[in-house]
């Protein structure tokens, strides 16, 4: 069985968040003092969300990552991670975090069936990452990202969102750091996703913009990798004859829309086709209203068939609504 949308791709991956709280606020991610929580009669509950991840693996999903607002807030995350795990088609059950609670929790996550973690870490600056997220404390990070490296999580990889103004000088250092930690560093643009998002639409800073700046950094060409690394759409390359290797993540300036297999779930049970449009199918109703499994499975297939074939980033009326912090990036 494989889920194929209207323009042949196939869809074999899907990111579901599991709540929308977190315990950092990030101003790219999340407008200030508003929370935009969803009340708790309209989050799917744990037993909910384990039944639809089921279903999405018996139609082909493959590969499951777990994400929010921070994941690791979810009470009983362990509990629906074990559950998860064991399942027959699942080939990959991954989880992003902002570490603030690996310290506590890497080894359980392995434990439990976790392969790998996907850490956003903007800064190596203490000051910088307390204004970027508000407040937040750079040491538990680093704290936790040892740890999940320490628990086998393997490959940690690490996400900076660059940002022209706040973080652009850093990313020579990260380049250093991730090498030094044996961590897989992707840069990421930003996105306009969200209120949040597009409020900083001018940190914008494109991906050959920063490729350049490792380029000089290192006094180095960039060799294209062209090997697999993962199922995302990173584009990888390796500093000179070094053995370090770094991604970007371009959905603004070359997006990849035409090899995009993803879609996904929010924690009110909404499947979300594009991060960039607002078509959306609504599963918990149909899971509330009673329907049995080959039901779930007929809505979820025309919900794929609404992907549509490429986000409109670049033309500011078409910017989709969606919250990031429901979304789970
Ligand atoms: N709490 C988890 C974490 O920190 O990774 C998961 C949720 S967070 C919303 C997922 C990813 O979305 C993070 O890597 C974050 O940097 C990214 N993100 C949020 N808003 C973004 C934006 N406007 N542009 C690009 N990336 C964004």
């Amino acid at each position: 069985m494989a889920l194929i949308d209207s323009f042949g791709r196939t869809i074999h991956y899907l990111r579901v968040s599991i709540t929308d709280r977190c315990n950092l606020n990030c101003d790219y991610c999340r407008i200030d003092g508003n929370e935009l929580l969803p009340n708790n009669d309209k989050l799917l509950s744990l037993e909910e969300t384990g039944r639809l991840i089921k279903i999405f693996t018996q139609l082909g999903i493959e590969r499951i990552r777990l994400t929010g607002g921070e994941p690791l807030l979810r009470n009983n995350v362990l509990s629906l991670i074990k559950e998860i795990g064991s399942l027959p088609n699942l080939q990959e059950l991954s989880l992003s975090t902002n570490a603030l609670l690996l310290k506590r929790y890497a080894h359980d996550l392995k434990k439990a069936g976790v392969g790998r973690v996907n850490i956003s870490l903007d800064t190596l600056n203490p000051k910088t990452f307390s204004t970027i997220t508000r407040g937040g404390k750079l040491q538990k990070v680093l704290d936790g990202i040892a740890t999940a490296v320490a628990a086998g999580l393997h490959p940690v990889k690490i996400n900076m969102v660059v940002m022209k103004g706040i973080n652009e000088n850093e990313v020579g250092d990260m380049v250093e750091y991730a090498r030094h930690h044996g961590l897989i560093l992707r840069f990421i643009e930003t996105m306009p996703v969200g209120d949040a998002g597009k409020q900083v639409s001018d940190r914008y800073i494109p991906a050959e913009q920063i490729l350049t700046m490792i380029k000089d950094r290192f006094s180095s060409e960039l060799i294209p990798v062209h090997q697999k690394v993962g199922s995302g759409p990173a584009r990888y390359y390796k500093i000179g004859n070094s053995k370090a290797n770094i991604g970007v993540i371009s959905a603004r300036s070359r997006h990849f829309c035409e090899t995009c297999n993803r879609m996904r779930l929010t924690s009110t049970g909404q499947l979300v086709l594009c991060l960039g449009h607002e078509d959306r199918s609504d599963l918990r109703k149909f899971i509330r209203d009673g329907a049995t499994d080959e039901q779930l499975k007929e809505q979820i297939i025309r919900g794929v068939s609404l992907k549509p074939e490429s986000h409109q980033f670049n033309n500011n009326s078409h910017g989709a609504t969606h919250q990031m912090t429901a979304l789970g990036g």
